[in-house]
């Protein structure tokens, strides 16, 4: 339905979808061009497995569809469907795959026929990677397991289970149910019998796709759809998707000292709710750049890996409330003792998990629409994207 199938067997071809970017700009996730340069509508971008979305793409001719990638993220986002094995000319059906060798620099073989896609494979991904980050993506999420896709714990077999013929029978890599390898069910259907779950495969491995991304936008929020289904980590992802599509919008717009600044007096709730410690230390690359002491072209990737990386760190609700107290306080003097004890105890309510963060911040902005206030206007912290109230967890 997305996807625009490369020819089995055709070689790559990356202008089909644009001009890359060079290296440096991937690795610093400069900002290709603007939203509004390149006409893409508002809405989040997100890169995605392409058999996530329904698409029967897997080497048995099968998807994966995740629900809540498909109904409740589309509802909000755009997607940018990928499947490698296809795109680099496999096939489907085609024969199951897996990771083999040193697990720091695995190969990438058909244990049944000894093909090894290995360079192919690699000199795609590059390509591809290189592709995507013309896309503008705000995200991507991965196939768990895969040994294209597979973001963690993705099996590597030793060298003599690379031959289905040689020294082990084990399934192929492309994903486990139940102990058994989806790769060892396709086996198992050819008259050689399922994989052991007792095998001799380290689940250290990354897939060659996967780690292309990762390498080549080391910004952009990526997770699997199995650790997708972990609130915790869901709220995470949902805050990195909306704060890189942030930090994006805000680089396309070539800023200077005085605009970082700004950006940072907007972050600053948000920042303190993930990470008292990288908002000091953002806090002194601010300064820095306010004092002319460091040129904004090399300030500016910093401030934003860590700013991603705060990003990263999940907020405890205790932490939240913090920050929905300051809030309450800039309010207090032009509320009466009534709205006063109503917020104080949604606040509380929240904090002892009886109602979501929604709730209290709603309120607030209620409160704060009526009574400005300089130290809350601007606050990203207080204007949640609409896929994080509606799709995070009631934290
Ligand atoms: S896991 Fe990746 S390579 Fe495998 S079918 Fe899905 S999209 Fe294609």
């Amino acid at each position: 339905m997305f996807l625009q199938w490369a020819v089995p067997g055709a070689a790559f071809e990356p202008t089909r979808y644009g001009n890359s970017p060079r290296d440096d700009d991937i690795m610093n996730n400069a900002p290709v061009a603007t939203v509004a340069q390149r006409g893409i509508p508002p809405r989040l971008r997100i890169g995605v497995s392409a058999c996530l979305l329904g698409e029967e793409v897997r080497y048995d001719g099968t998807h994966k569809r995740y629900g809540f990638l498909v109904e409740a993220l589309g509802a909000h986002c755009d997607f940018v469907p990928v499947c490698p094995e296809v795109e680099v000319g496999m096939g489907t059906p085609r024969e199951p795959i897996r990771l083999v060798g040193d697990p720091a620099a695995p190969r990438l073989v058909a244990p049944a026929s000894g093909i090894d896609h290995t360079r192919p494979m690699r000199r795609f991904a590059r390509a591809r990677v290189r592709a995507l980050a013309c896309e503008q993506l705000d995200a991507f999420v991965l196939k768990k397991g895969s040994p294209s896709c597979g973001l963690f714990r993705v099996r590597v077999w030793p060298e003599d289970q690379a031959e289905l013929g040689g020294g082990g029978r084990g399934g192929g890599g492309t994903g486990v149910r139940g102990g058994i390898a989806e790769g060892g069910e396709a086996g198992a259907r050819a008259g050689r019998g399922p994989a052991r779950a007792g095998s001799r495969a380290v689940r250290t491995g990354r897939g060659m796709f996967a780690a292309a991304l990762v390498d080549g936008m080391p910004l952009l929020p990526v997770e699997d759809e199995e650790r997708l289904d972990d609130l915790a980590v869901r709220a995470s992802f949902l805050a990195r998707l909306v704060g890189y599509r942030r930090w994006k919008d805000f680089r396309a717009g070539r800023p200077r000292a005085r605009a970082l600044a700004r950006f940072h007096a907007n972050q600053r709730l948000l920042l303190l709710s993930h990470s008292p410690g990288i908002h000091r230390d953002l806090d002194g690359l601010v300064a820095e750049a306010s004092a002319g002491n460091r040129p904004m072209r090399e300030l500016l990737p910093v401030y934003g890996a860590r700013y991603m990386a705060a990003l990263a760190v999940s907020v405890a609700r205790r932490n939240h409330a913090t920050a929905l107290r300051r809030l309450a306080v800039l309010c207090k003097s032009a509320l009466d003792a009534g709205d006063r004890a109503d917020l104080a105890a949604r606040i509380e309510d929240f904090r002892l998990g009886r109602l979501p963060l929604a709730a209290p911040l709603i309120l607030l902005r209620h409160h704060f629409r009526r009574h400005p206030h300089a130290d809350a206007t601007g606050q990203t912290y207080l204007d949640p994207h609409p896929a994080q109230l509606m799709l995070g967890p009631l934290l």
